[in-house]
């Protein structure tokens, strides 16, 4: 089968993202543009995860958990979980041990906040979540990997993402798949074998379907494989 996919969109929760970001929402949008599969990739956090992945079952569209990690280096990387568990854990040691004590004016810097399953807002998340973890890109990939998870480097080709902070790309993260947010990027004689590419969807207007994955089901190992299939079962669809 072939499936229509967005696997980075961010929620409520996260400060720059749009309170309209709510799991209806987004569920409605995904039904009308005909998306089947989609990850909610929050800024250091999987808050929001369990009720986007209950609320988008019921009108058939599956939920990756992630999280959109901010690394020591100012890099994004995206950390994919085999269930909503596995993304609250880590959601949960970032906050514990990783993400500096760091409060905000949310009339600045913008709401982070928790919904359930009617759309009401239920909390709101007083730690800063746009701020780099106290984790490194290889201290990333090694703790997401040990929690079950896969990592998937950032919009490479724009700001926090690996090429324009660093300049290249180091070598622990050779074998990582890559997002890339413009077609041109691929003409620069990019080498990496698996790129993916994604909305990064901080209101609804931006979702939209950005790869179709050829899989028998939507299970988050059909997910991996098709990521690191070097593009045999994932094709981009560019703009
Ligand atoms: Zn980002
Ligand atoms: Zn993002």
């Amino acid at each position: 089968m072939q499936f229509l996919c967005d696997f980075h969109i961010h929620s409520c929760l996260s400060p720059c993202a749009e309170i309209t970001m709510t799991p209806g929402e987004i569920a409605k949008v995904c039904v009308s543009r005909g998306i089947d599969w989609i990850a909610i990739t929050d800024h250091n956090s999987a808050g929001n995860v369990r009720v986007f992945s209950s609320v988008l079952q019921e009108v058939g569209v599956s939920v990756i958990p992630g999280i959109e990690v901010h690394t020591l280096e100012d890099v994004h990387v995206l950390a994919y979980f085999p269930d909503v568990s596995s993304a609250e854990g880590y959601s949960a040691f970032l906050k514990r041990e990783k993400l500096p004590i760091v409060t905000i004016d949310p009339e600045i810097s913008g709401y982070q906040l928790l919904v359930d399953e009617n759309d009401s807002f239920v909390g709101m998340e007083e730690i800063w979540l746009g701020q780099p973890a106290s984790l490194s890109i290889s201290e990333t990939l090694k703790t997401v990997e040990e929690n079950g998870g896969i990592s998937v480097m950032a919009h490479i080709d724009r700001k926090m993402g690996l090429i324009v902070q660093l300049g290249l790309v180091p070598e622990e993260c050779i074998e990582v798949p890559m997002e890339i947010s413009f077609e041109r990027t691929l003409k620069r004689g990019l080498q990496t074998k698996n790129i993916i590419h994604s909305s990064d969807a901080h209101s609804l207007d931006l979702i939209k379907p950005t790869v179709s994955i050829s899989a028998s089901t939507r299970s988050f190992e059909e997910f991996k494989t098709a990521i690191f299939s070097s593009g045999r079962a994932l094709s981009i669809i560019w703009d």
